[in-house]
């Protein structure tokens, strides 16, 4: 059975789900999308996506046609039209069909679309003992550029720091703000426990602000350990007991080495166990 993909409203085939070459998503990165995991056949969190997905919408004065209801209910029925009871899902909203110049107001309607699929992870092995970063060359964003908090099509900055990655043979980086602080990896949030303290970086860091992050500090607080959101530096990261990222698609993950630094015992770390066992239960009831 070919995969459905929600496009403006109706469920198509993948194959039939095309975009027109003048869509100012595809030349320009204009548009906006999410990241949504589900588990047994339930969106996690989709209200807090779906939110980000029109915060981000609103930022780049992107009307998108639908409520946050219809959006809600359209990822809804493509899972089920999909039949996929653990899946990632994709909404992105472009500012659509355009001329060949930057203005969006040249544009006709946005296009809207919704991909269920498959979700690819990082080995098993990384989960058990934990995975190699680097630091990327790459700043993140300004917050007077394309700000870190908004989930545009527009995401090569990433890309680029992604590029140090693949160079250096792991699957992330790390990327520090204009400032040479720590604000996050290229698709993940980051912390790190020392003395048994748990930080990340504040919002104000520049970072994308992390369903998966807000979990895990919730979890956090709940277990006792608030977290400390602020200012972490390349050696806050380096001196740590246990480093570990978040995304809807890592979850939650240990980092056993940075820039070929050792972290800890270089496994992971028995806090980030606890956590990964935390989040599991939240996102699967087990
Ligand atoms: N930072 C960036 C840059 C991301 O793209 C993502 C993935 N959406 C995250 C952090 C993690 O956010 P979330 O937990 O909401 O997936």
């Amino acid at each position: 059975m070919s995969l459905k993909v929600w496009m403006n409203g109706k469920l198509v085939d993948k194959e039939a789900a095309v975009i027109n070459v003048y869509d100012h998503g595809l030349l320009y990165g204009d548009g906006v999308f999410e990241g949504i995991r589900a588990y047994n056949g339930e969106p996690f969190r989709l209200e807090a996506h779906v939110a980000r997905l029109f915060r981000a919408a609103h930022h780049i004065m992107l009307e998108i046609p639908y409520t946050q209801q219809e959006i809600r209910d359209a990822i809804c029925q493509t899972l089920a039209a999909n039949e996929l009871k653990d899946a990632y899902i994709r909404p992105v909203v472009t500012r659509g069909v355009g001329y060949l110049g930057l203005a969006p107001n040249q544009t006709s309607n946005p296009t809207t679309f919704i991909i269920v699929d498959q979700i690819t992870m990082y080995p098993d092995e990384m989960y058990a003992n934990g995975m190699p970063v680097i630091t990327s060359t790459v700043c993140r964003n300004h917050p007077n550029a394309v700000p870190p908090q908004l989930k545009s099509c527009n995401y090569l900055n990433n890309i680029l720091a992604q590029i140090d990655a693949v160079n250096a043979g792991v699957p992330e980086a790390i990327m520090l703000n204009v400032d040479g602080f720590v604000a996050e990896c290229t698709g993940d949030n980051i912390f790190l426990i020392k003395s048994g303290k748990v930080r990340t970086p504040s919002p104000d860091q520049g970072i994308l602000e992390g369903v998966t992050r807000a979990a895990v500090i919730e979890i956090c607080a709940e277990m006792g350990m608030p977290v400390e959101e602020g200012v972490v530096t390349r050696h806050d990261l380096y001196a740590a007991d246990e480093v570990f990222i978040t995304g809807t698609a890592a979850e939650v993950i240990g980092v056993n080495k940075i820039d070929d630094r050792v972290i800890g015992e270089g496994v992971t770390g028995p806090i980030t166990k606890q956590l990964m066992a935390a989040f599991h239960k939240l996102t699967r009831g087990e």
